[in-house]
């Protein structure tokens, strides 16, 4: 079989990139060893900037309804209540949507799979990379579906999760190492009195617990002491025990519909590309659930490499300096999160000294103290919710100046009734007029916009007009007041 595009791998990282290269037109063949889909959920947090790329892709609003809008997280020490926080609720200008969505894995998993499929594409599940090779013009991969066969493509691109068969078959160092910690997690029914829709964590010196809102039902996750590879399954009776030292409620739990252990890793690959193969999602990084990172990293980087694979098809001269920014954008974003994610996560799990008097004597004055300072609980919005990711500096920036800044990712907001980042084109470039004269061109999709709001100026840091180069991710490339200057813009030197 011949394609332009091998994905490895039909998860939330897979299914994202296969919905944007079939909306931009490519031939793919996506391929998952799995027979049929879990019934369990990995992750259960949906972040703003994933929602906005949901957007992009029409299933947002659909969503949205499946999963709880997320309320307050409380923090108890020592079975006491000492800090209850709205750490959801992350509303700020430039963003359609102002809370992070709960939601089992699977729910958004299916919502991109019928999103794939309104596009025309599909996962061929029950198929299994077994190599690949690369070749003078592409790669040839051997699969195993019912029988063997092999698969001529142009790129391949490993969303294989944290064994990737593709970081292997490119020999990528995945460096890292593992956490200590054995970690027992438990999907089940709580009878209490307590709101649904808030997460809340609980801690002594001796360990952890956290309650995550489902739909249906909660999680519960804690720490269970040194992982040991012949460590028991955990019971329903264990989380009893735990839950009774811990929480100073009354609760009955009972239904687990999930009981299993975990161990966690903190590692990065070495590269995202390797000539013809990328790397996206956890084959590209893993790292503690803390924070609700993981899968929405991995859409991300989808999203910011499928337009580039777009573009690299249909202008080949451009493919290398294309491509190679993939890697340039979105290793520096993998290394932050390991560093932001193991941080947290010694705090929230740490057994040192340190990190046991960090929970129990800083956090219950430190957390509202940081939550009530403008700018902390700005940077931390913009760290959670994934907004503030920017590729400044990217070999794709540039010219312009302002806020934002190219390299920022471009706010939205509705110009006639639609939002801006919905009326993006998939593939090619977007330019956004604030002027009176339009900036038709086959180069680009031209938007005008003659009127703007003062909310909007301020949201563009105008003063008078101006001209944005937006690119298909919804990041902004380039911003000048002239269309001249805009047409030296780097990002169209790629654009054949
Ligand atoms: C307990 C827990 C809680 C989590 N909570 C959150 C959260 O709240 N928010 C968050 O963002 N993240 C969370 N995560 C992380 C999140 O689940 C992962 O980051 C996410 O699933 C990664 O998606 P992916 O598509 O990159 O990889 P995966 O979901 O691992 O998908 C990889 C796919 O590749 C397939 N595959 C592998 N090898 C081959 C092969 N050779 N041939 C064909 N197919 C192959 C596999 O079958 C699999 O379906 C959590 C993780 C855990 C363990």
């Amino acid at each position: 079989m011949q394609t332009d595009v091998l994905i490895v791998g039909a998860g939330p990282s897979g299914l994202t990139l296969a919905c944007s290269l079939a909306r931009a037109g490519v031939a793919f063949h996506m391929i998952d060893r799995i027979t049929e889909r879990s019934p369990y959920s990995r992750a259960l947090v949906v972040q703003l900037r994933s929602l906005e790329i949901f957007n992009q892709l029409g299933i947002a609003e659909g969503l949205i309804p499946l999963g709880n809008e997320a309320g307050n997280a409380k923090l108890f020490v020592k079975r006491k209540l000492k800090v209850e926080l709205p750490i959801f609720d992350v509303a700020y200008k430039g963003c359609r949507y102002d809370k992070a969505l709960f939601i089992e894995q699977g729910r958004t998993e299916h919502a991109l799979e019928s999103c794939l499929s309104g596009f025309g594409g599909n996962a061929h599940l029950g198929h299994e990379l077994l190599s690949f090779e690369e070749t003078a013009d592409g790669v040839s991969a051997r699969c195993r579906g019912e029988s063997d066969y092999n698969v001529e493509a142009k790129y391949i691109v490993g969303c294989d999760g944290a064994h990737s068969v593709v970081r292997h078959g490119k020999d990528i160092a995945f460096e890292g190492a593992a956490y200590a910690q054995d970690f027992i997690l438990a999907d089940l029914d709580i009878k209490w009195d307590q709101p649904s829709s808030a997460f809340m964590a609980f801690q002594d010196r001796e360990g952890f617990m956290a309650i995550f809102p489902m739909k249906d039902r909660s999680r519960l996750i804690a720490a269970r002491g040194r992982y040991h590879e012949d460590a028991p399954e955990p019971t329903l009776e264990d989380f009893r025990e735990i839950f009774t030292r811990l929480v100073p409620y009354k609760a009955e739990l009972s239904n687990p519909v999930w009981l299993t252990r975990f161990h966690l890793h903190h590692r990065i690959a070495k590269r995202f590309r390797s000539g013809r193969a990328m790397l996206a999602g956890d084959a590209a990084h893993i790292h503690s659930p803390v924070g609700g990172q993981g899968m929405n990293t991995g859409i991300q980087d989808a999203w910011n490499l499928g337009w580039k694979l777009a573009w690299a098809l249909k202008s080949p001269a451009s493919a290398e300096a294309l491509l190679e920014s993939y890697h340039e954008e979105r290793h520096p974003v993998g290394e932050s999160l390991l560093r932001t994610t193991d941080a947290a996560f010694n705090f929230v799990a740490g057994q040192g000294w340190f990190a046991k008097t960090a929970r129990s004597w800083f956090a219950p004055w430190a957390l509202p103290l940081g939550a009530s300072l403008p700018p902390i609980r700005n940077r931390a919005r913009y760290l959670v919710t994934e907004l503030g990711i920017s590729y400044h500096g990217s070999s794709l920036c540039g010219p312009g100046r302002g806020t934002p800044t190219p390299g920022d990712r471009m706010p939205d907001f509705e110009i006639d009734g639609r939002s801006l980042h919905a009326l993006l084109d998939s593939v090619q470039p977007t330019v956004l007029s604030v002027s009176d004269d339009p900036a038709e061109s086959p180069r680009w999709k031209a938007i005008q916009l003659a009127k703007p709001t003062d909310e909007q100026r301020e949201l563009l840091g105008l003063d008078d007009h101006c001209h944005f180069l937006i690119r298909p991710d919804a990041y902004l490339a380039a911003r000048a007041e002239s269309l001249d200057a805009l047409a030296d813009a780097t990002l169209l030197k790629h654009w054949a």
